[in-house]
């Protein structure tokens, strides 16, 4: 038996705390020995690439890693998300390789708009959440607020696990509702939980707070917040150290092991022995000297052993996977073997993309993992006019990797790109330049917006193409896509067109 699989993600709007939570819990998981590693390690690989300098020069994170360390006998593999919502797309699909999530909230702004936006992923596919409201060792919002707009604005049922004493100037520590424990900050700057005291003496306006809110709440309930009907509340400090800890207890106690996943032609379950896992992300280029590529993929069902064959659903040829890669935080290690909610990077010249389910059952596909309409769409003009086969290279490859979209118009030579936010541009023209030395501009395009179309009577679909044949393009797996001028246009054709659906998502 292998020991248990916690594979989850931390959602938060930027500034919310969650690199420095990252830090803690690695540092707790014993995977660091010095808070401050992640982020110097960061800056390391950051320096190698020349696109990174983007990320660098506007403070955010682009890429997204994967951090394993063991606690106790249970294994986490914490999976990052771009903090930054132009990267809503890349995000998405991370979060649909775990299994539950952390949502981090500052204390003094509740639930903001990138919060917000993730949990409805999360929403989507019933992915628990425990709720970490940081930074109570500075002024925040009144903590009843705090429930409340988690409880409204989440549609959620909330229940408080600890609870601040006191926030800010005022700040003495945080009490464990459930063994009335509290853990005070200690030391001259006050910095870390220091004493523990049992059953401490409060004062007054907190210990009727806590009254009140035993009463009011919900009582914590594992399966309620399994369902992701209900979510467990922790107060603390990620700075200060208050409730890293207790979040990873939580993670091993409630936090669901490796979940069925959605697939055709039946659901993977973890127990099956055959091996399944899906890709979820690739990135490319991590060092520019290699061109290599490295396909995440979660793994489903089975044990994975190094050296196994698995064939990607639709390309036919099993991949034999020789040097897989395990990330823990400090190192990437060969993986021999993994279990159920282990992420194996796999490099590969370019045949693994995101999406395709690798299994050693021949037939079974992943499903979920979408396709976003591009809201921003753009034409690309190349500087040299020779460099087209470089272009056309590098767009397929950035597209594959899921940096954007491509859209190959049937009339005209003139690709188009979609993107989901305006970082994305950035990104790929300072790419295009480091990894691929192709020079070129973004021009306006007449489209706004994209949908893929199909059609369960073939006549209708070619009648539709016919008569829209200047609006119609291909994406990169040739499936035809129609390129509108607006949201409003896509649904005037829409209703004109009734037996053609027009999708703004796309399942690969
Ligand atoms: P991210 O953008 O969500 O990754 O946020 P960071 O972890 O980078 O934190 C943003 C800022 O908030 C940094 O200046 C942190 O030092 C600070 N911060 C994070 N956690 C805490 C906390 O618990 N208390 C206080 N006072 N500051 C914090």
């Amino acid at each position: 038996m292998p020991s248990p699989r916690r594979t989850f993600a931390i959602i938060s709007h930027p500034d919310a705390g969650k690199t420095t939570l990252t830090e803690k819990l690695l540092y707790v998981g014993g995977a660091i020995h010095l808070a401050g590693e992640v982020k110097a390690r960061g800056q390391n690989r950051r320096a190698r690439s020349d696109w990174m300098k983007i990320e660098q020069q506007r403070g955010i994170s682009v890429t997204s890693s994967v951090m394993t360390f063991e606690k106790d006998g249970v294994f986490f593999n914490l999976l990052d998300t771009p903090g930054h919502e132009d990267f809503s797309e890349d995000t998405y699909r991370t979060l649909t390789a775990v299994d539950s999530a952390v949502m981090v909230i500052d204390a003094a702004r509740g639930i903001e708009a990138q919060t917000r936006k993730l949990f409805e992923v999360c929403r989507l596919r019933n992915v628990p959440i425990i709720t970490f409201v940081n930074k109570v060792d500075r002024e925040g919002r009144p903590v009843f607020e705090l429930l409340d707009e988690i409880a409204d604005v989440l549609a959620l049922d909330v229940c408080p696990m600890s609870w601040p004493v006191g926030m800010g100037g005022t700040f003495e520590g945080v009490l464990d509702l459930k063994t009335n424990r509290i853990s005070r900050p200690d030391g001259d700057s006050r910095n870390f939980q220091g004493r523990v005291e049992e059953a401490p003496e409060l004062p007054v306006d907190v210990a009727e707070e806590i009254e009140l809110a035993q009463a009011g709440y919900a009582a914590f309930d594992a399966e309620a917040y399994r369902a992701g009907d209900l979510t467990p509340v922790y107060f603390g400090s990620a700075l200060k150290d208050f409730g890293p800890a207790e979040l990873i207890a939580a993670l091993a106690d409630f936090a669901p092991p490796p979940r069925p996943q959605p697939a055709e032609p039946a659901p993977v379950q973890p127990d099956e022995k055959d091996v399944t896992g899906f890709v979820f992300k690739v990135q490319a280029n991590m060092d520019p000297q290699h061109r290599d590529r490295i396909a995440f993929m979660r793994l489903c069902s089975g044990t994975f052993k190094r050296g196994m064959k698995l064939t990607p659903t639709g390309h036919g040829k099993p991949i034999a996977v020789h040097s897989p890669i395990l990330f823990f935080a400090q190192d990437r290690e060969i993986a021999d073997e993994a279990f159920p909610g282990d992420i194996i990077g796999i490099p590969n010249h370019g045949t693994l993309r995101v999406g395709d389910t690798l299994s050693e059952k021949p037939g079974v596909r992943i499903t979920g993992l979408p396709n976003f309409a591009p809201e921003i769409l753009r034409r690309v003009a190349l500087k040299d006019p020779t460099k087209t086969k470089q272009l056309r290279k590098a767009l397929d490859d950035l597209s594959e990797e899921g940096v954007i979209q491509v859209f190959y118009p049937e009339i005209g030579s003139n690709w188009i790109i979609g993107v989901v936010g305006q970082l994305q541009l950035d990104v790929l023209l300072s790419r295009l330049e480091a990894e691929y030395k192709v020079g070129a501009n973004l021009e306006a395009s007449p489209y706004d917006t994209a949908r893929w179309i199909t059609a369960a009577d073939p006549t209708a679909l070619k009648d539709f193409m016919d008569l829209n044949r200047g609006a119609l393009a291909k994406d990169r797996d040739g499936n035809p896509v129609f390129l509108a001028k607006s949201a409003w246009e896509v649904g005037y054709i829409a209703d004109r067109y009734s037996k053609v659906t027009f999708a703004a998502t796309r399942e690969r």
